[in-house]
């Protein structure tokens, strides 16, 4: 992937329009802002008359901007004339003309790149605002619930002014309170809030409500994290099932095993596999002859998923144990996520691992890729720190142009170059030194890590060295901002992950200024160029000043999970530090090695989810013309019963066409369902296909489609089953023996632990060849 480049700025923006413009020219997927530039201007004067009148001659001038299109120039104008003065008495903020520029073009579909503290929530309220008004129905899609419930609450005073409604969607809201705050003209909520909602009304019945209105336009926030780093984040919506029978001997057997006697764990930590050895202790201890057999695929699989959950998933690195539950950790953000799960098998794995109880076995009923979500929208734009970043990919992906907008004071924060040390611990040792330093002369530091337990350790080498840090815990939004928020201070010393506290402002206090203003430093760079930029951009907003730094070794992840480093480095000081270039430039390769991988993995869950989601469409139509259409269900009984009229004749009359709807509803969910539960178990096994020479993904989507097409035929005579063998007086689904889940939840699967499908295929091989038999196991 191309890393566009960027230039630090340095007079005010409309003061060397040539020279912005000019570094836009021919990065991928950006655009060019100069032609909105001029209308600045022109809504600079339509506004000055507007400063003069009075409260209500504003109103009288809001009523004006009426439900216009806002396709001509001179609309956005008199729309953003009208709105600033709006937001200057009902907010008390007086847009900055950067912020003007940005919304323009946003109101025109494209994605702004903003720098942080720049004010893009002010941006995304006029935005919002003009939108509904021109009669679109927004959703403003925030990285979190607490950002979600702050900005609908922050916005409202402009919003009512121009008469629209706002609401928040967020966790612990009753299904009627959804509803109705669906229905206003600007809802606030992230993506995951949007999605379950979907899905939940994916399983509506005729009695209940539907929540999600069409999908019109999305507004969003830190877009390149909804869009590309969340983009193939599965939201599953689950219902009890059955639970499968314990598996507590197993994990007995498996925590007595040794590792590299038993089991070995493969390069980067991220495999693992049983030694002949291990194999013949688990035979042993269940009590059977051959693991690998046919007949034994369902205990190799438990075998090997528990072995997974206590050699590779460590507690405090990829989950906390709080309330005698399993919470996972999210790697990309570091922090709890909440309502996240791993697929059910290890994630009862673990919770044996841990003594806990074992929570309630789901059987999923649908599910959906966070980009799905964003794709359902008729129109999406956004805004962020590091579009720009993101630009071709967002535009390769989703077709958005994206364009930068200067920073409304010069940025003067300066981007040290990394300091790289050979070992972890002599990165970590520099590092806490030159937080002591700076911290001794009062100037602000935030540390930036990769998970809870780094900021743990790095917190305390620095209660070593006498300096008392704060650390997010990553457990709660609303905490994390009120920590984050003082992090400018004179003094203080924040110790986070990269992504915690998002989206709250870091204002340098009293002499923070004069002691150099906020320092940033990062220890280990990111699987990304672009998140490490996001960890910068929280220093040196407004034009403060600020420093931001790496400190780096060649034993990060980074580095070690991408490359095999053969060679010494020349010249390395007595305290570890490398100033070999060459090395400087590897550990760069490696990282976009790290990008480069995982776009690759972005891709090969895309095309794996494509044709399900076709699918789920033409599924949904259906449905949704079953629930609406009387027709449609005639049609459809006329199918049941193509040569007995007056069966499907009786079904459709008025006293039993209510239950004729509910029996088709629910068997086309469990037809649906059924389908995507054999499409998990193709998955997994499809890497096996390789074995054969067929291509895994077009194997995958031929099974995919003749599974799919008999699904129509399958519901249709379920549907005639129950129906016949319905009693007289049957008025409800229990009276015709089916049930829907008593309850349903919604959660997100994590990344697959498993690691990416190569990974998968060599782990797999290897265990093939190591036991010298070919593979006994069949997925189809
Ligand atoms: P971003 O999301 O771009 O990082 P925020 O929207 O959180 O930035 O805004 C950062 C701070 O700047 C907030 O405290 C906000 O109130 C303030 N701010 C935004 N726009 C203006 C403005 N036009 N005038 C004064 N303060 C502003
Ligand atoms: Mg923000």
């Amino acid at each position: 992937m191309r890393e566009p480049k960027r230039t630090g700025d340095r007079a005010p923006w409309w003061r060397r329009p040539l020279d912005w413009v000019g570094r836009l020219r021919q990065d991928p997927g950006t655009t060019n802002l100069r032609r909105y530039a001029q209308l600045i201007d022109s809504i600079d004067e339509e506004r000055a008359p507007l400063r003069m009148v009075s409260d209500g001659e504003l109103d009288g001038h809001i009523v004006g901007t009426g439900s216009v299109s806002l396709s001509s120039d001179a609309a956005v104008v008199r729309f953003l004339a009208v709105a600033s003065e709006v937001s200057h008495r009902r907010l008390g903020l007086d847009p900055f003309r950067v912020q003007l520029l940005a919304a323009v073009n946003m109101l025109r579909g494209r994605v702004v790149d903003m720098a942080t503290g720049e004010g893009k929530t002010l941006v995304g309220f006029l935005v919002a605002a003009g939108l509904a008004r021109s009669g679109r129905r927004v959703h403003v899609l925030s990285a979190n619930d607490y950002l979600a419930g702050r900005d609908a609450a922050a916005g409202a005073p402009l919003f009512t002014s121009f008469g629209l409604s706002c609401a928040a969607v967020v966790d612990g809201m009753s299904e009627a309170e959804r509803v109705a705050a669906y229905r206003a003209d600007i809802v606030y909520a992230t993506v995951h809030q949007v999605g379950f909602d979907l899905l939940r009304d994916r399983q509506r019945t005729p009695t209940s409500k539907r929540l999600v209105p069409d999908l019109d336009a999305a507004v969003v926030d830190e877009i390149d994290a909804v869009l590309l780093d969340d983009a193939m984040v599965p939201l599953v919506i689950a219902g009890d099932a059955d639970p499968i029978p314990e598996d507590a001997a197993l994990t007995g057997i498996i925590a007595s095993l040794t590792v590299d006697e038993d089991y070995t764990i493969g390069e980067g930590h991220r495999s693992v596999s049983f030694t002949e050895a291990g194999v013949t202790r688990v035979e042993a201890g269940l009590g059977v002859d051959d693991l690998y057999a046919q007949e034994h695929v369902d205990l190799l699989t438990a075998a090997h998923v528990a072995l997974h959950a206590q050699a590779l998933v460590e507690r405090d690195v990829h989950y906390l144990v709080a309330d005698g539950k399993v919470r996972l950790i999210n790697d990309t953000r570091g922090r709890v996520a909440d309502r996240q799960r791993w697929p059910d098998g290890l994630h009862a794995a673990i919770e044996r691992k841990e003594g806990l109880e074992v929570s309630q076995q789901a059987e999923i009923l649908d599910q959906m890729l966070v980009e799905t979500v964003a794709r359902g929208y008729r129109s999406i734009t956004g805004m962020s720190g590091t579009a720009f970043e993101a630009a071709e990919r967002l535009s390769e992906d989703l077709n958005l142009r994206t364009g930068v907008v200067p920073t409304n004071h010069p940025c003067i924060r300066r981007d040290l170059p990394d300091r790289l040390f050979v070992t972890a611990e002599q990165r970590d040792t520099a590092a806490a030194e030159a937080v002591r330093e700076a911290h001794a002369s009062g100037q602000p530091v935030l540390v930036g890590t990769s998970s809870v337990a780094d900021s743990e350790r790095f917190a305390s080498l620095l209660t070593d060295l006498g300096v008392d840090a704060s650390v997010l815990n990553a457990k709660n939004d609303a905490a994390e901002a009120e920590i984050i928020a003082h992090a400018g201070e004179y003094g203080a010393v924040t110790v986070s992950t990269q992504m915690a506290g998002r989206g709250v402002d870091i204002r340098l206090g009293p002499g923070a200024a004069e002691a150099g203003g906020l320092l940033v430093l990062g220890v280990g760079r990111y699987d990304s160029a672009r998140l490490d930029r996001q960890l910068r951009g929280r220093s040196g907003r407004q034009g403060d000043p600020g420093v931001s730094v790496f400190y780096t070794s060649i034993e990060d992840e980074v580095v070690t999970e991408q490359l095999r480093v053969g060679y010494e480095p020349r010249s390395v000081s007595a305290e570890g530090r490398i100033s070999d270039s060459k090395f400087l430039r590897l550990y760069e390769h490696a990282q976009r090695v790290a990008e480069g991988k995982l776009l690759q993995l972005h891709r090969t869950t895309r095309n794996y989810h494509k044709t399900t989601d076709r699918h789920r469409q033409m599924i949904l139509d259906t449905r949704e013309r079953i629930l609406g259409d009387p027709e449609a269900l005639d049609d459809y009984l006329a199918q049941v019963w193509s040569y007995e009229s007056e069966k499907a004749a009786e079904w459709g009359s008025p006293d039993k066409r209510d239950l004729a709807v509910e029996a088709v509803l629910y068997q086309l969910d469990r037809a649906w369902t059924g389908h995507l539960n054999r499409l998990a178990a193709t998955r997994e096994g499809i890497h096996l296909r390789v074995l054969g020479r067929q291509n895994p993904l077009d194997e995958f989507n031929r099974i995919a489609i003749e599974d799919f097409l008999a699904l129509g035929a399958e519901s249709i005579t379920e549907v005639r089953d129950t129906l016949e063998e319905a009693p007289d007086d049957a008025t409800s689904l229990a009276d015709l023996g089916l049930r829907r889940p008593s309850s349903t939840w919604t959660y997100l699967v994590t990344d697959n632990p498993f690691g990416s499908e190569a990974d998968r295929i060599v782990a797999f091989l290897g265990k093939v060849v190591r036991r010298n038999r070919p593979p006994s196991i069949s997925y189809t």
